[in-house]
C-alpha cells in the first residue's frame, strides 16, 4: 500500500465507520490523487471490517476498472484475477481468490438479476459517482434497497472527488450516513485561454503543438504534461503532430485510451523520470492519475453518449466540456507543485458553457435500464427510488421500446419471459431481441458477427492505402440484399487468416477489428449455449429475406426509405432525413467488374448503424443496410400502418392532386393520386407552394413587395395609425384569393393580383400611407430618389455623392421619426458609406473621402468639408 496518500489520514475514521454490523453506509469526498480508488478497498480488506468477502469497487469507465485492478494487484505484491481481479463487459478478469473486485457499474447491475442479495459481497463501494451514470444511479438504489431488506450487513461506500454532498446525504439518510473529507494537497494553478485563431490553418491537434512549443519555449520544461483530447483518433493525431515539432524532442509522447493494449496503457500511467507528454482523453481528468504533471493542456472537448428522447437516436458526439470538467482538467497539473493549464478556448466560450455535465439520466435510451429494473423485480419504474428521476418523455420512449420488441406485455408493461431472457444478455434489448430471433432459426453465428460489427471498428479502414487492398465490395456477391453478407464473407476471411498481422495487413483488413469482433461475436454465442430449447447447430448462413425479417424484429425504427433511385437521400422513421452511405450493397452505386451484382431498385431498407451527422440538424449517415420488404413490416407490425387521406400540390404535374397516403408510423411508403380535390383546399395548397416562393405569378413583382413593405414599415413605425401590417397570414390569404377556382399553376402564373391587394388600405387612408411612407423622397434641392422599403429594416435611399452636396441632415419619415439610411456612392456608383447620420458624415469620414475620390475625379465639384 502506497501509505503516504492522504486517504490514510481518514483511514481510522473510516474502518470506525465501517465497524457496525448493520445498515453501514459513509460517503468519503477527496481531491482526484488523494488515493481514494487504489487505497479504500485495501483499507477495508486489510482493516478487516469485510472478513473473507469481497469489496466490489464500482468503476464507470471500463479502462480504470482494469488499469486500477492491475495496481492494486501490483502494490500488494499480486497478480491481476488473484486477490485483486476486475470484470467489464466482454472481459472478465476474476478467480475464487478475488476479495478485491473492480467491476463497471453496468455489469453490477447485470449481477444483481441473478443474485439479488450479493451473495458473498460485503461491502460495494462506488467510485466516481459524482460522474452520475445512469447504471451507477441504480445500482446505488438497488444497493440501499437490498442492505434495507436482505443484506443489512452490507457496506456502502460513495466516493467522490467532486461530490455535493448535501444532496447525497439526504438519499442515503442524514444521520444514518458518515461523511469523511480529506482535503488533500493541492496547489494553485494559472489559467490561460488560448482559443484557435480562426485564420491560422490545421486542426486542433495543430494548435496544440503549437501551443504547447511557445509556452515551452517561454518557460522551460518542468515536470510532465497531459493533454486532453475528446477520442483516440484525435489523440493518434495529436501524438503526431507534437513529434514533427523540434521543441518536442527529448520528450516520451504517449497516448493514453482504452483502444490501446495494456502495455502502452500502463506505459502512460508510469512514473518517469524523462519529461513525457501524455495525450490522454477524459479517463485521465479524473479516474486515472498521472503523477507530476505541472502542464495541463486542455482541448476542451470530450465524446459523450446522448440520447436525444425526442427523436429516440443514440449518438456519440463531440461536445464541450462544462467548467466543472475543465476546472478539474485543470487540477490535474496542481498537484505536486503549482501548475499551469493551457485552454484551448476563449475566456467568453468558457462563460457560455454549462456549469456541470447534466447527469445521464437525463440523456441516455432508458430501455435497457428499465429492462433490468423489471427483471430486477422492480415493476413500477415510474415509483423507483431515483435519486434523480428520469424525464417522463424519456421514460415512456424506453418503455415503448421494450413494448415493441417483446420484452414487456402490452398496457400492463409486465416484463415477458423473453424479457427476462433479454435481461440477461450483454447487449442492450434491441439486440439481444435480434440474436435471440437468430438462435431460434439457428442462424446465431451471423447475426452475432452482424451484431458485433456494430458494437466494435470496422474490418476496413476508412481510406484504402494501396490498390490492392481488398474493401467490402470485393466481398460483395449477385443477389446480395444486405451489407452484412459481404460482411459476414470479410470476416471469415479474416478469421481464416487467424486475424494474423501480417496476412490481414497484406489483404488491407484491420486484424486488430478482427479479433475484437471475434471476441464480441463470441461473447454473443456464448450467451446461448447450453440451451435446448435452441438448434445445437447455429452455423447456418442465412439468406436476404431472412436476414432481413430477423433484423426487423429489433430495429423496426431504424427503417429508411430512398426518395428515388437516383439519391441516397432516405426518409428514416421518426421524421429524420438520413443519407445511405454510397459503398452499400442496397445503394445500387455501380461498382467495377459488379454490374451484374446491382439487386433491383428497392426503396425500403433497414440501417443496421445510424449515427448523427455532426452539425447538420437531423441528418443521420445510414450504414450496414439491409433491404426489405413492405409484407415483412405489414406481417411483424401489422397496427402500425396506416392509410391517410389528402391533397398534395404535385410537383411534376404543377397541380394540386388528392392523394392517398400509406404510411409506416411516420413514414411515408407510398403515395397515390386519386382524382380532383375540393377548390378551397386547391387554392391554399398553391397559396403555399406560391408564399414559400416555389411557385411564381408574373404580377406578384416588385412593386408589390414595396407596397407591402411599405405597409409594414409604416405600421411599426406610427402605431397609432393603427395600419394593419401585411404579415405571413395575409400574404397567405391574398394568395388565396388569387387563386381561387385555380388546379394548377398554368391558371394562376398570368392571374392579376392587384384586385386581391388593394382594399388592403382602405382608401380614406390611402393618402397617409403616401404621405408618411412615400414611393420617392423630395431631396433640399429638388432631386426625387426612389426609397427602398425593406423586411424589417430601415428604408433606404442610395444617392451619388454629388446629388447630396447641399443636404445637410439625414431625410425622415413619419413626422421625423424614421431616419432613412444613406448609400452614398461614388461617381462610379460604388458604394462609399451607409449612414443615418448625414450631419455626422460631413463633420467627420467626408474629408477622408474627398480627400481619396478627388485625386480619381478631378472633373467633379468636391466641396471644402465643413
Ligand atoms: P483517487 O482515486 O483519489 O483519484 P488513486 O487511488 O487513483 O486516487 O491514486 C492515488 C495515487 O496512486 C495517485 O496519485 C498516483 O500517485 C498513484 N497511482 C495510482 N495508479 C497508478 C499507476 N497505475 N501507476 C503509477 N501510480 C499510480
Ligand atoms: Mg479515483
Amino acid at each position: 500500500m502506497h501509505r503516504l496518500l492522504p486517504i490514510h489520514e481518514i483511514a481510522p475514521d473510516l474502518l470506525d465507520a465501517c465497524s457496525p454490523n448493520e445498515g453501514v453506509r459513509v460517503v468519503i469526498e477527496a481531491p482526484t490523487g488523494s488515493g481514494k480508488s487504489t487505497q479504500v478497498p485495501q483499507i477495508l480488506r486489510d482493516g478487516r471490517v469485510t472478513g473473507d468477502q469481497e469489496i466490489v469497487v464500482l468503476q464507470p469507465r471500463r479502462l480504470a476498472a482494469r488499469m486500477l485492478a492491475r495496481r492494486v494487484a501490483w502494490e500488494r505484491g499480486g497478480r491481476v484475477g488473484g486477490e485483486v481481479g476486475y470484470q467489464v463487459r466482454f472481459d472478465d478478469a476474476t478467480s475464487r481468490e478475488t476479495k478485491i473486485r473492480f467491476v463497471t457499474e453496468g455489469l453490477l447491475m447485470r449481477q444483481m438479476l441473478g443474485e439479488r442479495a450479493l451473495p458473498g459481497v460485503s461491502a460495494v463501494v462506488f467510485d466516481e459517482f459524482h460522474e452520475r451514470h445512469f447504471d451507477g444511479d441504480v445500482a446505488l438504489a438497488r444497493c440501499l434497497r437490498i442492505q434495507e431488506e436482505l443484506r443489512p450487513d452490507l457496506k456502502l461506500i460513495v466516493m467522490s472527488a467532486t461530490l455535493e454532498a448535501e444532496a447525497l446525504l439526504d438519499y442515503l439518510g442524514r444521520p444514518q450516513t458518515r461523511r469523511l473529507v480529506s482535503s488533500g494537497r493541492t496547489y494553485p494553478v494559472e489559467i490561460r485561454y488560448e482559443p484557435q485563431r480562426e485564420r491560422t490553418a490545421g486542426g486542433l491537434w495543430d494548435h496544440v503543438a503549437k501551443a504547447m512549443g511557445e509556452w515551452y519555449r517561454g518557460h522551460g520544461v518542468e515536470g510532465h504534461a497531459l493533454v486532453f483530447m475528446p477520442g483516440a483518433y484525435e489523440i493518434r493525431k495529436t501524438v503526431e503532430a507534437i513529434e514533427r515539432c523540434s521543441w518536442a524532442r527529448g520528450f516520451r509522447v504517449l497516448p493514453l485510451h482504452g483502444e490501446l493494449s495494456p502495455s502502452a496503457q500502463d506505459a502512460a500511467v508510469e512514473a518517469s523520470d524523462s519529461p513525457k507528454i501524455v495525450v490522454a482523453t477524459n479517463v485521465a481528468e479524473t479516474s486515472l492519475t498521472i503523477d507530476g504533471v505541472r502542464l495541463v493542456v486542455d482541448a476542451g472537448l470530450e465524446r459523450r453518449s446522448d440520447f436525444d428522447p425526442r427523436r429516440g437516436l443514440a449518438t456519440l458526439r463531440i461536445e464541450k466540456i462544462s467548467r466543472a470538467s475543465a476546472d478539474q482538467r485543470a487540477g490535474r497539473a496542481g498537484r505536486t507543485a503549482p501548475g499551469v493549464c493551457l485552454r484551448l478556448w476563449s475566456e467568453e466560450d468558457h462563460a457560455r458553457r454549462e456549469s456541470s455535465t447534466p447527469p445521464e439520466i437525463h440523456r441516455l435510451d432508458l430501455s435497457d435500464a428499465l429492462l433490468t429494473l423489471k427483471a430486477g423485480g422492480i415493476h413500477d419504474v415510474r415509483r423507483f427510488r431515483w435519486f434523480e428521476p428520469p424525464q417522463s418523455q424519456s421514460l415512456e420512449l424506453g418503455m415503448k421500446t421494450l413494448v415493441e420488441i417483446g420484452a414487456v406485455e402490452v398496457g400492463s408493461e409486465k416484463i415477458t419471459q423473453l424479457g427476462k431472457e433479454l435481461s440477461r444478455l450483454p447487449v442492450s434489448p434491441r439486440y439481444g431481441r435480434m440474436l435471440f430471433d437468430a438462435a431460434r432459426a439457428g442462424c446465431l453465428e451471423f447475426f452475432a458477427v452482424a451484431a458485433a460489427a456494430t458494437q466494435t471498428r470496422g474490418l476496413f479502414p476508412n481510406q484504402k492505402k494501396r490498390a490492392s487492398d481488398l474493401t467490402l465490395a470485393d466481398f460483395m456477391e449477385p443477389g446480395d440484399v444486405s451489407d452484412f453478407q459481404p460482411l459476414y464473407r470479410a470476416f471469415c476471411r479474416a478469421a481464416d487468416l487467424k486475424f494474423d498481422g501480417r496476412a490481414c495487413g497484406e489483404a488491407g483488413m484491420n486484424p486488430g477489428a478482427g479479433r475484437e469482433m471475434d471476441k464480441v461475436a463470441r461473447q454473443f454465442l456464448s450467451a446461448f449455449q447450453r440451451r435446448h430449447d435452441l438448434p445445437a447447430d447455429q452455423g447456418r448462413v442465412p439468406g436476404g429475406e431472412e436476414i432481413g425479417r430477423i433484423l426487423l424484429s429489433g430495429f423496426a425504427d431504424h427503417v429508411a426509405i430512398r426518395l428515388s433511385e437516383a439519391t441516397l437521400a432516405c426518409h428514416v422513421v421518426g421524421g429524420r432525413k438520413g443519407l445511405l452511405e454510397k459503398a452499400s450493397v442496397v445503394s445500387g452505386e455501380d461498382r467495377p467488374g459488379k454490374g451484374a451484382n446491382r439487386p433491383p431498385f428497392g426503396r425500403l431498407l433497414l440501417a443496421g448503424e445510424m449515427v448523427e451527422v455532426e452539425g447538420r440538424d437531423v441528418t443521420v449517415r445510414l450504414s450496414l443496410a439491409t433491404r426489405i420488404r413492405e409484407e415483412w413490416l405489414e406481417e411483424l407490425y401489422p397496427g402500425d400502418f396506416q392509410v391517410v387521406e389528402g391533397a398534395v400540390y404535385d410537383e411534376i404535374q404543377r397541380r394540386v392532386v388528392a392523394k392517398t397516403e400509406r404510411r409506416f408510423r411516420d413514414l411515408v411508403i407510398e403515395t397515390r393520386a386519386t382524382g380532383e380535390v375540393p377548390p378551397a383546399e386547391a387554392a391554399r395548397l398553391l397559396a403555399t407552394e406560391a408564399a414559400e416562393g416555389r411557385l411564381t405569378l408574373k404580377h406578384w413583382d416588385d412593386a408589390v413587395e414595396q407596397w407591402i413593405a411599405r405597409i409594414n414599415t409604416l405600421a411599426e413605425a406610427m402605431p397609432e395609425l393603427e395600419f394593419m401590417p401585411f404579415d405571413a397570414e395575409a400574404r397567405q390569404l391574398a394568395l388565396e384569393e388569387i387563386c381561387s377556382g385555380a388546379f394548377g399553376y398554368k391558371e394562376i402564373k398570368d392571374r392579376q393580383v392587384w384586385p386581391a391587394l388593394q382594399d388592403w388600405v382602405p382608401a380614406h387612408q390611402m393618402w397617409l400611407l403616401d404621405k408618411h411612407a412615400p414611393e420617392r423622397v423630395q431631396l433640399p434641392g429638388g432631386r426625387s430618389v426612389k426609397v427602398v422599403y425593406r423586411h424589417q429594416a430601415k428604408p433606404k435611399i442610395s444617392v451619388l455623392i454629388q446629388h447630396l452636396f447641399g443636404v445637410r441632415q439625414t431625410p425622415c419619415f413619419a413626422e421625423g421619426r424614421m431616419p432613412l439610411v444613406v448609400e452614398i456612392l461614388a461617381p462610379n456608383h460604388r458604394p462609399i458609406q451607409l449612414t443615418e447620420d448625414l450631419a455626422g458624415f460631413w463633420a467627420g469620414s467626408y474629408a477622408g473621402v474627398r480627400a481619396q475620390l478627388r485625386g480619381r475625379y478631378p472633373k467633379h465639384e468636391w466641396p471644402e468639408p465643413g
